[in-house]
């Protein structure tokens, strides 16, 4: 489907996707353009990175900066109820390759990342990009007015235009590309607060809720929350965003444990509708790369790793020919990473994966709890952490142990309703 050679690339999206793309290809000698629309939301969710995101922001040379404005975040805290909870520091997994990791304010993370582009060569067009579909063809161009926006960088239709637009799912809505829509119907209610408690200081803090599940993301001078609820059932506490954030807040067992008075500092943002990922990746002079391809849930703070890491995959497939049998790699590649992430979070919803978990706390005392313990380690938190999501092995290990592995333990009752 891709027919000629690709030198000049127009990126629409300028997010941590888009960006990192950018360059990478200018790296290797190409003519990119990159088009950010950037509107200024109040807050962005996507504040808390896995370990296995620190090797691409070393390789944008930017950790040192991204570490000054961030929070140092050594581990992660699971509270499974008003009595139980279990951290872990990364630091203490057997062969990880990073032992940290960062959560980052995103206004500043992003345009860290867009300078690297910037410096790199890109050109940066500070506005909206508009594409046209070609006739009822799955072919699509920049208009004119976006050539145009360019000043003379683009003289001519780009040899190919990635998608990088994120939640807008430009070309996927455009084209109407097929996709598979995740189990989960919830509502993500996100705000800045101050005044919450942490168990662990930096570690992400993931609490199961009387209804669904909440995040505390641990940023300097406040606290990042996100209510993830279903969302009829949150309807039920308010009729605007900010009347159900505040009463949930009061009226979880969970929640009330955070603090006696949590001040919300910001608006509150609403995400629905975001468990969807594309069948398809690219296509005749297109392709998509990013949060627009798929995204399968915050829980486990895979987003950006997956954005860094399709932006890798991409400019690979690209810098060696961007062919069929390229771009082909590129999409099995994504959609095979996806459906990692997407089965060990469906094990987080169904109560198993914490089950496991608990399971392991119990038998690791054991001789034969030892044993295990050292093969287990190795490979079931580096699924989490990001770094053997794409391993083969590790991923099964995983989904075994938690259909099979739970010694008669009941994993309903730390499923996530
Ligand atoms: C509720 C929720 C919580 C999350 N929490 C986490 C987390 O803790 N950790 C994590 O790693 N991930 C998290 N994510 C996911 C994370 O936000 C995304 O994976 C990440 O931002 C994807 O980056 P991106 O560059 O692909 O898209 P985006 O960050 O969405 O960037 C897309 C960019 O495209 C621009 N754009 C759109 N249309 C146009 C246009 N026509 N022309 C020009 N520009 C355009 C936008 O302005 C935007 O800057 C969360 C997601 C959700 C929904």
């Amino acid at each position: 489907m891709m027919s000629k050679p690709i030198n000049t690339v127009a990126i629409i999206g300028g997010g941590p996707t888009g960006s990192a793309l950018a360059f990478h290809l200018c790296k290797a000698g190409k003519k990119v353009v990159l088009f950010e629309r950037r509107t200024v939301p109040p807050v962005t969710v996507g504040e808390s990175l896995v370990p296995a995101t620190i090797p691409f922001i070393r390789e944008l040379g930017i950790e040192e900066e991204v570490r000054a404005y961030s929070t140092f975040k050594p581990g992660a805290t699971f509270v499974f109820n008003e009595e139980e909870s279990l951290s872990f520091s990364f630091a203490g997994i057997r062969g990880a390759a990073t032992e940290y990791s960062y959560n980052v304010p995103r206004d500043k993370f992003d345009l860290s990342v867009e300078r690297v582009a910037e410096k790199t060569g890109a050109l940066i067009v500070r506005e909206a990009a508009r594409v046209e579909r070609v006739g009822s063809e799955e072919r699509v161009r920049l208009a004119e007015e976006s050539i145009a926006a360019t000043e003379g960088f683009l003289k001519e239709q780009p040899d190919l235009i990635v998608d990088a637009t994120g939640r807008v799912r430009l070309l996927p809505n455009l084209l109407r590309l097929p996709f598979k829509h995740g189990s989960r119907r919830d509502t993500a209610l996100f705000a800045h607060c101050e005044g919450v408690n942490q168990v662990i200081e930096g570690n992400v803090h993931t609490d199961i809720l009387e209804r669904g599940w909440a995040w505390r993301i641990p940023l300097p001078g406040k606290m990042s929350i996100g209510l993830v609820i279903d969302s009829d059932h949150i309807k039920t506490f308010g009729s605007t965003s900010e009347e159900q954030f505040d009463n949930y807040l009061k009226h979880d067992p969970i929640t009330k444990l955070w603090g006696p008075d949590p001040k919300r500092v910001t608006p509150v943002l609403k995400y629905t509708n975001y468990q969807l990922c594309s069948e398809r990746g690219y296509g005749d002079g297109w392709v998509l790369c990013g949060d627009t391809f798929g995204f399968v849930d915050p829980v486990l703070s895979s987003g950006l790793l997956m954005a860094f890491d399709s932006a890798k995959a991409l400019a690979t497939a690209i810098i060696a020919g961007g062919g069929e049998t390229e771009m082909k790699r590129y999409e099995k590649h994504v959609i095979k990473h996806l459906g990692a992430w997407h089965q060990t979070i469906d094990h987080f919803y169904s109560g198993r994966l914490f089950t496991l978990f608990k399971v392991g706390e119990n038998v690791k005392e054991t001789i034969f709890g030892k044993l295990l313990n050292l093969h287990f380690q190795k490979h079931l938190p580096r699924v989490f952490t990001g770094e053997a999501t794409t391993s083969r092995y590790s991923v099964w290990l995983v989904d075994f142990m938690c259909k099979h592995g739970l010694m008669e333990e009941d994993p309903t009752e730390l499923r996530v309703r």
